[in-house]
């Protein structure tokens, strides 16, 4: 692997982490991190790399663009995840309530969640005020 390629993927990790639990477009992502000279070529091709290593996860988007939402931070590990379908921002589900979700259905269906996979989607509390 070349410094080069290296240095994108850092590049790519850096803007990930600091828009953690963010539902980003490839497209938006390809567009932010244009001011720091990497191709939308090679931003792509790290996307892509990123997600089959499970690094990034592919999210339910509303648009025809792939979108994806990395949860590489230290504070998501064992976390359910919420994300709101309107704005796009991820929530934590309680530890208390998670954990009570994943207990029932284990019990109830004999099917063990993976945490870290497991994405519900929804609409936030701010989203739905905003409706009313
Ligand atoms: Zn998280
Ligand atoms: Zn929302």
């Amino acid at each position: 692997m070349s410094k080069y390629v290296t240095k994108q993927r850092r590049l790519l990790l850096d803007y990930l982490t600091e828009h953690a639990d963010e539902t980003l477009s490839a497209g938006r992502i390809a567009e932010d991190l244009s001011g720091d000279g990497i191709s939308v070529s090679a931003v792509y091709r790290n996307l892509a790399e990123l997600e089959n290593e499970g690094r990034l996860h592919r999210a339910a988007g509303s648009g025809k663009e792939q979108s994806y939402r990395y949860s590489g931070a230290e504070s998501c590990r064992g976390c359910l995840h919420l994300s709101c379908t309107r704005c796009g921002r991820t929530f934590h589900m309680g530890r208390t309530d998670a954990n009570r979700l994943v207990n029932a259905v284990a019990e109830a269906e004999g099917f063990a969640l993976d945490r870290a996979e497991t994405v519900l989607y929804g609409v936030c509390e701010a989203c739905r005020e905003a409706k009313r």
